[in-house]
């Protein structure tokens, strides 16, 4: 016997017939004798119509709010994940397990304050355990929890693998299964590389690079945790026959294991291509170059909330002037260029340039560390397709590139085929 927490994302749950065969998932756990925990995501598309709501609301005049209450917003996105809990508890139900849906309040999940992108802060498990005692399974809804505010606070896009891995946390779980449309991660996204192959393992690095540079296949907190709290994580399909030969193999079901590093026998020097989309340019030319400009540039970008990304700054000729170039998510530039007008006397720069469309490529593998030569052959297949490079940024287990979106597919299957990912 083993506890799993088994979590199922949009696509898994995206209407009714879907929802009957994510019950015949958690069915085949269960009659093993497993102890069973559910998370679920929203049905597809659910949380997107939410936001679109809550963003054609208009902001309550005066208010001093940046775009509008986010505890609101958290209350109207949260729903979704409420319908589809339900649902699969009644589906789970009706062929004859013990279910009930819980809500992230419930349990309760408790996170921080910051609404729309809150992160859990403690989850109190006994209820889960004593349900588990009884033999029933908790379908406890993703992507949410509980405020300091005693409000409902939902932890980003893509949350509900956070949401499963942290129960799974808490419940000390075997196992977290994360069901979703492809059945395994694998060496870029497939959807824009069909020749892309399905990796048995990867090592928590490098799913957390993958993650944050672009792969939505995980949200990047969910693999945090597991790998601070060693949780066993897999990445499988939902739309495989849940009763197929295998499915239920406790030590080696199908799809990809996020393990340590030091599980990995035979490590690939690159692992995996990564993209990023909807990311802007932004440029300070002619900036004074003295102590306390970046500071002067970045410290207010801060505070106003947006995330900055590649910062690339020129060695001056002469002393006095250099060039500044960062990136920042293509929503944000607005917002940017304003923080950056107010803050022109005193950093002193002369032109403020901007261009949005742009794409970072990212190459990622752990064995670049023992490696050399991994980027100049990236730069060498970018060239030979015409593409150009626009800011490099690199750490030790990653390379990423800024280039015109209108080329990034073309460049992620070039690096693909470069690394021969498409062949081992
Ligand atoms: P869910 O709704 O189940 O959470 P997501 O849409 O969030 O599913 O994530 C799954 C998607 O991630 C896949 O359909 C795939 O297009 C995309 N993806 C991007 N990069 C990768 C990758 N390296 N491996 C697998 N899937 C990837
Ligand atoms: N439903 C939420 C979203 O679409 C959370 C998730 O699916 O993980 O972002
Ligand atoms: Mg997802």
């Amino acid at each position: 016997m083993a506890r799993i927490v088994m979590k199922f994302g949009g696509t898994s749950v995206a209407d009714l017939d879907r929802i009957r065969n994510v019950a015949r998932h958690v069915k085949r756990e269960v009659d093993a004798g497993n102890e069973v925990a559910v998370v679920v995501s929203a049905m597809a598309g659910k949380t997107n119509e939410l936001v679109g709501w809550a963003q054609q609301m208009p902001r309550a005049s005066g208010a001093n709010l940046p775009f509008f209450d986010a505890r609101e917003y958290d209350a109207i996105v949260a729903s979704g994940e409420q319908v589809s809990a339900g649902l699969l508890a009644i589906a789970l139900q009706s062929i004859g397990i013990d279910a009930r849906s819980w809500q992230g309040w419930q349990i309760p999940i408790r996170t921080d304050g910051a609404h729309g992108a809150a992160r859990i802060v403690d989850i109190d498990a006994s209820t889960l355990i004593e349900r588990f005692g009884r033999g029933q399974v908790a379908v406890v809804t993703g992507f949410q929890g509980i405020g300091p505010d005693n409000r409902i606070a939902t932890l980003g896009r893509g949350g509900s693998d956070t949401s499963a891995v942290a129960v799974a946390a808490a419940v000390k779980a075997d196992r977290c299964d994360i069901y979703t449309d492809v059945d395994g991660v694998y060496t870029t996204d497939p959807r824009i590389e069909p020749k892309a192959r399905r990796l048995s393992k990867i090592s928590f690095e490098e799913m957390l690079e993958m993650a944050s540079l672009g792969a939505k296949v995980l949200q990047v907190r969910s693999v945090e945790l597991a790998m601070v709290h060693k949780v066993r994580t897999f990445v499988r399909s939902s739309f495989d026959d849940p009763d197929a030969p295998g499915m239920g193999d406790p030590v080696n079901p199908p799809g990809t294991l996020i393990c340590d590093e030091d599980e990995i026998v035979e490590q690939q020097v690159v692992t995996g291509i990564a993209y990023a989309k909807d990311e802007a340019q932004i440029s300070l030319r002619r900036v004074s170059d003295r102590p306390g400009v970046a500071a002067g540039i970045f410290g207010p970008l801060a505070e106003a909330g947006i995330n900055v990304d590649m910062i690339v700054q020129n060695i001056s000729e002469d002393g006095s002037r250099t060039d500044m170039t960062f990136t920042v998510p293509s929503g944000d530039v607005d917002k940017a260029l304003s923080v950056l007008e107010k803050v022109r006397e005193t950093v002193g720069f002369d032109v403020l340039q901007h261009e949005a469309g742009m794409m970072k490529v990212s190459v990622i593998g752990i064995g670049m560390r023992s490696h050399a030569g991994v980027a100049a052959t990236a730069f060498k297949a970018l060239s030979e397709r015409g593409i150009n490079i626009r800011a490099i940024t690199t750490s030790e287990i990653k390379i990423s590139i800024l280039i015109d979106g209108a080329y990034g597919e073309l460049a992620v299957r070039a690096l693909h085929s470069v690394y021969g990912l498409d062949k081992q």
